[in-house]
């Protein structure tokens, strides 16, 4: 059996990697240190004899015995409230965190796969973004302790791969939504689904014309596996295509749930990027992935 490490691995995505690999037949190590990660997310896997779980810091040295295959770098408050209010934490895990995790890697002599961001595009000034795209962060910004310890994940990974010959995996991932986000994780999907079914609300930021595309999350998970099964080093775009208006977004999430509540227009936070949309060419060539789940099917499982 193949044995791999999901770093972050009760959060929202890292949760669902390990349902998708123990389904494989591997053996699973999960790591979290549980401050934006829940029990809750993996606690039906506890039973399964291929599940460990260490309850650990991974900007501490990490410790795993035995042999390990492949690791996942998926620890990270990734809202904006949560890095808003963990803005150190996100840094030293993003940085620190990663450098433990390259460590192990090399150590173990594993191929690894970290979790990059669109977020690293900034307020992009190309649109739709490619990935030959160096984005528009402002590193001193509200942001920026999330979008610059990305880039420096990217940096050193590359740096891993080129300097120490690690087998390394580079994914860009875009909005995400689906079962087990975190309904006061303050992202715009559960806050809008929250708000509706309370007939609160619907607290749209600026006039709701910034734009962002959503994956449903199976979609998401299955383009990771492709990614670290393929032999592409560079990093590689992952999300839905299909933008929207937050706008339109609220005022689907309001029809789907049947609810009373009324937008609200608060203002916008500082840094909010304009526009979000991902060029999946690549992913498309080098995976031959694409996302199948539409928004409104997604929707409704949520
Ligand atoms: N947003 C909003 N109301 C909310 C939460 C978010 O209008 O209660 C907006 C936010 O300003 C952004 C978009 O929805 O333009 C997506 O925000 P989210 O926090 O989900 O993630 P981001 O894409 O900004 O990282």
């Amino acid at each position: 059996m193949r044995r791999i490490v999901i770093a972050g691995g009760a959060g929202f995505l890292g949760s669902h990697l390990c349902d998708l690999f123990l389904g494989k037949n591997f053996k699973v190590v999960c790591i979290d240190n549980l401050i934006t990660g829940s029990i809750q997310n993996i606690e039906h896997l506890f039973p399964n004899e291929h599940f460990e779980f260490y309850h650990h810091d991974v900007t501490k040295f990490i410790h795993v015995t035995g042999e390990v295959d492949y690791i996942m770098n998926f620890a990270s408050p990734a809202s904006p409230i949560d890095y808003l209010k963990m803005p150190i934490q996100t840094l030293k895990v993003g940085s620190l965190g990663t450098h433990n995790l390259l460590g192990l890697a090399k150590a173990k002599n594993a191929r690894i796969l970290l979790a990059s961001t669109s977020e690293i595009y900034g307020d992009p000034l190309e649109h739709p973004q490619r990935e030959e795209y160096w984005g528009n962060v402002n590193p001193i910004g509200p942001r920026g302790v999330y979008d610059e310890a990305k880039r420096f994940l990217e940096a050193i990974t590359m740096a891993y791969h080129t300097f120490h010959g690690v087998e390394t995996r580079i994914v860009r991932i875009f909005n995400t939504y689906g079962p087990r986000m975190r309904l006061d994780d303050g992202r715009a999907l559960p806050t809008f689904m929250s708000q509706a079914l309370k007939g609160e609300d619907i607290t749209v930021f600026g006039d709701g014309s910034q734009t962002r595309s959503f994956c449903y999350v199976d979609d998401l998970i299955n383009g990771i596996y492709k990614l670290l099964m393929s032999d592409y080093v560079y990093p590689v775009n992952i999300g839905n295509p299909v933008e929207i208006t937050i706008k339109d977004f609220a005022e689907e999430v309001v029809e789907l749930t049947g609810s009373k509540s009324k937008l609200a227009f608060v203002d916008l936070p500082k840094d909010d990027p304009k526009v979000r949309q991902p060029d999946i060419s690549k992913a498309k060539q080098i995976l031959g992935w694409e996302p199948k789940v539409s928004r409104s099917e997604g929707l409704k499982i949520t």
